[in-house]
């Protein structure tokens, strides 16, 4: 298994685990969506209460953390009270680190000033809002319930509530959508400084009733030709305005005090990517502890009866071989800034042909021990590691 990179590119919070909380309630929901969330609020006690029960089962493998993701669904729709329920709950059961990055993902249609004090109040330090447009008419299409007038007064909320770290989640490869309206977007972002950008292809699952519109020929995706074009126009507009690329969909803004390191980089989602440990609780939550994954059923009402009956509400789980953690750690390595060690990759047989290759394509860059993909290989990070499976089995 290669080793961890002698200097991580990355603020080293690599050892420290991460808890995520998936919340799985939303207002309504939205025609593209296949994440777990249900409409309605009636479940959200007995959700609670099971939070709680999961969360004790869990206490002794994960004591401490220095990362708490609350994401969904909508956390942002949970009341006052919930929300301190929440956080009193996890605070008994766990230690967080005291500069722990403690994030909220919330819709623009949520907030007052008055709920964002109290999610200061609760130590939330980082809001991740769900944005996805600054254009009228696709948010409609999207079927969001904010326009883009509220998202903005939205913004300003939460600047003048104190916030400095802040994430916008942004959508393109829309229907009929061109790279001048997604510029509009993105450069109506920028006027509010973000620290971190999140842009998203939308991806339409065929269950859902996009997908249902798109197989019935009612609708067309932009090929994938001009998903590359809107990729590359993204990676290009935000680099050149000081935003570091620093995995596939991730965008994190350089400051002065940054020396050089990523400090608003996305700290709890940079242990999906480096294979750090994490506890996910909540309907559909993953977690991944020394080299075993798992994850729970995705139903709210079974989530909720498995732990009042005293069971871990886990659907499945299942423990990487070394060879299974060789590939991920090579198709991890490319989707990010941090790269891959080129000794990994000079152990593969060929493995020395395949990274001069890659480079010649334009698609990686050898950058001191390190191989990182450039923003042309970021489009087809997920096949970069083939040349080396194929490779080393050939
Ligand atoms: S608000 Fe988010 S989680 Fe809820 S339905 Fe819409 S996209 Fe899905």
């Amino acid at each position: 298994m290669p080793g961890k990179p002698e200097e991580s590119f990355f603020m080293d919070h690599s050892t420290s685990s991460g808890l995520y909380i998936h919340i799985p309630f939303c207002q309504t929901k939205c025609p593209y969506c296949d994440f777990c969330s249900i409409t309605g609020t009636g479940q959200v006690a007995d959700f609670l209460a099971a939070l709680d029960q999961e969360a004790r089962l869990y206490r002794e493998q994960f004591s401490a953390f220095d990362s708490l993701f609350l994401g969904g669904g909508t956390p942002s729709w949970l009341t006052g009270a919930q929300l301190d329920q929440l956080m009193n709950n996890l605070r008994r059961h766990f230690v967080f680190a005291p500069d722990s990055e403690i994030t909220l993902e919330a819709n623009p249609d949520d907030l007052t000033a008055d709920k964002l004090a109290h999610f200061r109040d609760l130590g939330i330090n980082r809001l991740s809002l769900g944005v996805q447009s600054f254009d009228e008419a696709e948010l409609r299409f999207l079927g969001r319930r904010h326009t883009a007038r509220q998202t903005e007064q939205a913004l300003l909320l939460i600047r003048a509530a104190g916030f400095t770290n802040l994430g916008l989640d942004l959508m393109y490869g829309l229907p009929g959508q061109t790279l001048e309206g997604w510029t509009g977007t993105l450069e109506t972002a920028l006027s509010f400084a973000p620290e971190h950008l999140s842009c998203y292809q939308l991806t339409v699952a065929d269950e859902t009733p996009l997908g249902q519109r798109v197989a019935a020929g009612q609708l067309r995706l932009p090929d994938e030709e001009t998903q590359r074009e809107f990729f590359l126009l993204t990676a290009n507009f935000l680099t050149a305005r000081g935003y570091l690329h620093y995995e596939v969909a991730n965008f994190a803004r350089q400051g002065p005090q940054a020396g050089g390191l990523c400090l608003y980089c996305c700290r709890h989602n940079l242990k999906y990517w480096t294979r750090t440990p994490y506890l996910g609780l909540g309907p559909a939550a993953h977690s991944f502890l020394a080299g075993r994954r798992w994850w729970n059923i995705s139903s709210v009402a079974q989530y909720c009866s498995s732990l009042s009956a005293g069971e871990a509400p886990v659907a499945g789980e299942e423990s990487l071989t070394p060879e299974q953690i060789r590939l991920e750690t090579l198709a991890l390595g490319f989707r990010t800034r941090e790269g891959v060690s080129l000794a990994t990759l000079r152990e593969q047989p060929g493995g020395d042909a395949m990274v001069a290759a890659l480079t010649q394509a334009g698609l990686v860059r050898v950058d001191g021990e390190r191989v990182i993909a450039t923003a042309c290989g970021l489009v087809v990070a997920d096949r970069l590691p083939l040349g080396f499976v194929g490779v080393a089995g050939a």
